[in-house]
């Protein structure tokens, strides 16, 4: 099996590399991913793969899929394509995406003999408003039996955790009066957001290790002569304990209630952007891909410890799943720089995206040859989710 899916790759090589390097020279920001989505979408369609564009209505969103029509499990790629605003491709969404892409279209090539199902889905704005909360929100996965995808990095990197997020806006509403002739005729809406943020720094003395709450004022009143009517506070509110978000979010809540209690003013709650949970990485599916990728040169493998939050987190939840980091450059890199966006460039990234694509192919052929690897990967979700 490992010539067979290295024939295939040598084949494909070329075409990769320069669908990797389109996306890098056409950056475009989440949700208005069109060239991106296209390239993607084209090489799919030339590939074999029905596509269905426009997929849950996001414009930039695809599901592809190729089916043996014989019997076996559905393996799903996640693609990532959108780009950092004046940076391009600083965390390599155009070499991520491809290996993604990459994988299906090697994978395609093999399972008329073995059997099974594979989706390639393309999904959008991971940056921002990630749409792989609404594919797992929307049931994409109900019918997927393993979903991965792997990130470029400085390091190759065993798949991990991340933290769960909930972005939190609160709007406090008072009364405008003359600050200093008539404060008592006033109801101080930026009094209400400040008492917010000293009730959140109290809180934090007593929340679980790793926990994280950082926000801003978006609007905090007109004029120092005015008693603010209208402040805007967004938070978000973070964790590494799995289980832990919904109690901490309702402590943060009832921060905000106070403050809006303590000064008489209004409190609307809104969730400004998408949640995003955390990573739950199917171990006995990151071993098998840790072993093929051990196999096919991968070295140096550390364990991933993300300080950030991902949408793939999301399907994690919903289906097993593994989000591992694969190594494009031995220099000293760090996303979200113009350097790093460079790397994606050179040789050295392509071999490390020849060895991700193998790995991730491989895993995918053993799973629908051995009835057992799959069975123990669903027993460890089941047993993580109670299912
Ligand atoms: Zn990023
Ligand atoms: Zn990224």
């Amino acid at each position: 099996m490992k010539d067979k899916i290295l024939g295939v790759l040598d084949s494909l090589e070329d075409e990769l590399i320069d669908l990797s390097n389109y996306i890098y020279e056409n950056p475009e920001l989440g949700l208005e991913e069109f060239k991106s989505s296209k390239a993607h979408i084209d090489i799919l369609r030339k590939h074999g793969f029905e596509v269905e564009e426009n997929y849950l209505g996001f414009e930039t969103a695809f599901k592809g899929v190729y089916d043996s029509k014989k019997p076996g499990p559905t393996i799903a790629f996640l693609v990532e394509y959108d780009a950092l605003p004046g940076i391009g491709h600083g965390c390599g969404h155009n070499i991520l995406g491809t290996t993604s892409t990459g994988s299906g279209i090697v994978l395609k090539n093999l399972i008329d003999d073995l059997g099974g199902k594979i989706y390639v889905l393309g999904s959008p704005a991971e940056e921002t408003n990630g749409v792989k909360v609404d594919m797992a929100r929307a049931g994409t996965f109900d019918d997927v039996d393993i979903a991965m995808m792997a990130h470029p990095d400085g390091h190759n990197q065993i798949s991990g955790s991340s933290l769960d997020l909930y972005p939190v806006q609160f709007t406090f509403r008072g009364k405008t009066s003359h600050a200093s002739s008539a404060p008592d005729k006033g109801i101080n809406a930026l009094d209400a957001c400040i008492a917010t943020f000293n009730n959140i720094n109290a809180l934090r003395e007593h929340l679980k290790e790793s926990t994280r709450i950082h926000g801003i004022i978006v609007n905090g009143g007109e004029a120092a002569n005015i008693v603010p009517d209208l402040a805007v506070a967004q938070f978000y509110v973070r964790t590494p304990v799995f289980g832990y978000i919904e109690e901490l979010y309702e402590k943060v809540i009832n921060c905000a209630k106070a403050g809006a209690l303590a000064t008489g003013a209004s409190l609307e709650i809104e969730e400004f952007e998408k949640p995003y949970q955390a990573m739950v990485t199917n171990k006995a599916l990151s071993d098998a891909f840790t072993q093929n990728f051990v196999d096919i040169g991968a070295t140096d493998l550390k364990d991933k410890v993300l300080g950030g939050s991902i949408d793939m987190g999301n399907v994690s939840q919903v289906c097993p799943s593994i989000h591992p980091y694969f190594s494009i450059s031995s220099a000293d890199i760090t996303p979200h720089t113009i350097s790093f966006a460079e790397k994606t460039l050179l040789p050295e990234a392509f071999e490390g995206m020849r060895k991700t694509i193998y790995a991730l192919v491989k895993t995918s052929t053993d799973i629908i040859e051995n009835k057992e690897l799959l069975a123990s990967i669903k027993h460890e979700f089941n047993e993580t989710f109670n299912k």
